[in-house]
């Protein structure tokens, strides 16, 4: 089974998700990748294919949590910007909410995500994950 892997940055995290996507297509070219709008985009520039959902603050990341409600999404990666506000604060609750109600996997920086994704390539390593 494929991995359905969902990537989010706020604006001051995207140059971090661009390296991070850039560095790890050893762990995200055999996975399904949704994105918001705008992550999405600069994704798709490292030679992703992306389902691209609204940007977060249209919707975005409640969209992703309705897909992580609907349990269509095996892993969260969210790099959230601490030190900046942002208007859609709530949706981002909602998605990381979501996540702990349906035990899906979230990671909020490059650290947790990398050791996650090899994590889960170690103990799948034929990519048998668990429905
Ligand atoms: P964006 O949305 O990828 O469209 O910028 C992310 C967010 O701000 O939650």
């Amino acid at each position: 089974m494929k991995l359905n892997i969902a990537l989010i940055s706020h604006d001051g995290k995207k140059p971090e998700m661009v390296s991070f996507v850039a560095r790890n297509h050893a762990f995200l070219d055999d996975a399904t990748i949704y994105a918001t709008g705008t992550t999405g985009n600069k994704i798709e520039k490292e030679g992703y294919k992306v389902e691209k959902l609204l940007s977060g603050p249209l919707g975005g990341d409640a969209q992703i949590a309705a897909l992580v409600a609907t349990e269509q999404i095996d892993l969260v990666i969210f790099f959230r910007d601490p030190l900046d506000k942002h208007p859609h604060e709530p949706d981002v609750q909602m998605l990381m909410r979501q996540c702990d109600v349906h035990n899906v996997p979230l990671a909020t920086n490059p650290k947790a995500a990398y050791y996650l994704l090899k994590g889960i390539k170690s103990v799948f390593p034929e990519g048998d994950y668990p429905e």
